[in-house]
């Protein structure tokens, strides 16, 4: 199916009409179990639901050929998602991470699994030389976010995958790392072996249809089908997909194993979603371009970033590996945390609310919102200031979204 475009794999990878009544829709597949033939002998691996469902099936098939990647795995978040990755580690592995990340995902590392071992470096990972040195021998995992959230700074992935890559395998995985072998019982891999750190690119801000990091070089994708793969603000769920097959077995025994699988409605809703994310994703891009130049002129705005502006620092680099800049604006008012909240009660069109990537615009807060887990200090390092506004803009009418901003700014 890779061969065909965008549009088309959207709306028909990993679907076939229903076998049993031709049904062009997948059907919503509500149940737990499966009858079998025989003791162990059941249809195409469908033998508990938690295992294997044929709605989530097909959405994992579809996300992951829109991803270029062989295999996807389905959750029930985008955190679970993450959830998954880290358990890829054990006590003594060090990650890289990108230093402006999804709060969520800063809380997860540092609240969780620091305490069970795993360490954590935060790099400026548009500095490839700082990336470089923040590699230690124990770096198993290096975590990308780009465009990041909310100061959207584009990492160039291929240049962090390569720090990755150069630094070798690293020996003593407590799973795989060889073709063939079997694990501890029941494990898939080769425990002890090597393999270079993995790089992981969280890939939701910029939505498949805008970047494909396993093709410039990533290991694992993450989304939070929350965001732009839902797109209508009506389900919370996550998304891995993996280049290689070892990796990929490995990830299927612990989706299996930890078991946060999303239940078969909400991959529904998201099958439904991704048939118009190429549609949605164009739209989200031209809007938001208007809304990025026309706050870039107000006057009562300091501080626009957009990685569509020749003005973001990265602006070469978002050229170079995405399609389109995506549906996300970070601007800075003047007249600080005053002027901001005037701002945000003032809105009609765009509504105050975290969250992003639905036809509908939202705005928020990131420093009393989104990223109020991340300490005030790394905020301030980061550059997350009090007048700081974050906006996800919809698909309504770019004319509306800019009188309503107009307005609100007047
Ligand atoms: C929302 C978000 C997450 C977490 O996803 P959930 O579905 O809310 O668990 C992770 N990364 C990014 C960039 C996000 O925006």
């Amino acid at each position: 199916m890779t061969t065909e475009g965008f549009g088309t794999r959207a709306i028909h990878a990993g679907q076939v009409p229903d076998p049993s009544t031709g049904a062009i829709m997948t059907p919503v597949y509500m149940t737990s179990t499966y009858v079998q033939e025989s003791p162990g002998v059941c249809k195409d691996g469908y033998d508990y639901a938690r295992s294997k469902n044929p709605t989530r099936h097909a959405l994992e098939m579809n996300v992951a050929s829109l991803e270029g990647g062989g295999h996807g795995f389905a959750f029930s978040s985008g955190l679970a998602a993450m959830d998954c990755v880290l358990h890829l580690l054990a006590a003594g592995d060090h990650v890289v991470l990108c230093d402006d990340v999804y709060g969520g995902t800063f809380r997860q590392l540092d609240k969780v699994f620091r305490h069970l071992g795993i360490e954590t470096t935060r790099v400026d990972m548009t500095d490839l030389g700082a990336t470089q040195r923040a590699m230690r021998p124990t770096t198993r995992l290096v975590w990308i976010e780009t465009p990041t959230n909310p100061m959207l700074k584009v990492v160039d992935i291929a240049g962090v995958s390569a720090i990755a890559w150069q630094r070798g395998p690293v020996g003593g995985w407590k799973w795989g790392g060889g073709a063939g072998g079997a694990g501890r019982a029941g494990e898939p891999g080769r425990p002890g072996a090597t393999r270079p750190p993995i790089v992981v690119v969280d890939n939701t801000f910029a939505s498949p249809f805008l970047q494909n990091p396993l093709a410039l070089g990533a290991d694992i994708v993450l989304h939070s089908c929350t965001k732009y793969l839902g797109g209508h603000s009506d389900v919370v769920a996550g998304m891995l997909v993996a280049r290689d097959e070892e990796l990929a077995d490995r990830l299927r025994f612990l989706q299996n194993a930890v078991g946060a699988v999303p239940g078969a409605m909400d991959c529904f809703l998201l099958l439904r979603s991704t048939k118009t994310l190429h549609v949605r994703m164009e739209r989200h891009c031209e809007n938001a371009g208007k809304v990025a130049r026309f706050l870039a002129a107000h006057g009562s705005v300091e501080r626009v970033v957009y990685p569509g502006l020749e003005s973001h620092p990265q602006h070469a680099i978002a050229r170079k590996q995405m399609r389109g800049y995506g549906g996300m604006i970070t601007c800075t008012l003047r007249g600080g945390l005053d002027a901001a909240r005037r701002f945000l009660e003032r809105v009609r069109l765009f509504s105050l609310a975290e969250s992003l990537g639905g036809v509908e615009s939202l705005i928020e807060h990131p420093a009393i919102m989104t990223h109020a887990s991340v300490p005030p200090e790394n905020r301030a390092a980061l550059g997350i200031a009090d007048g700081l506004v974050r906006l996800s803009v919809g698909i309504e009418d770019a004319s509306d979204l800019i009188a309503d901003l107009e307005r609100a700014l007047a």
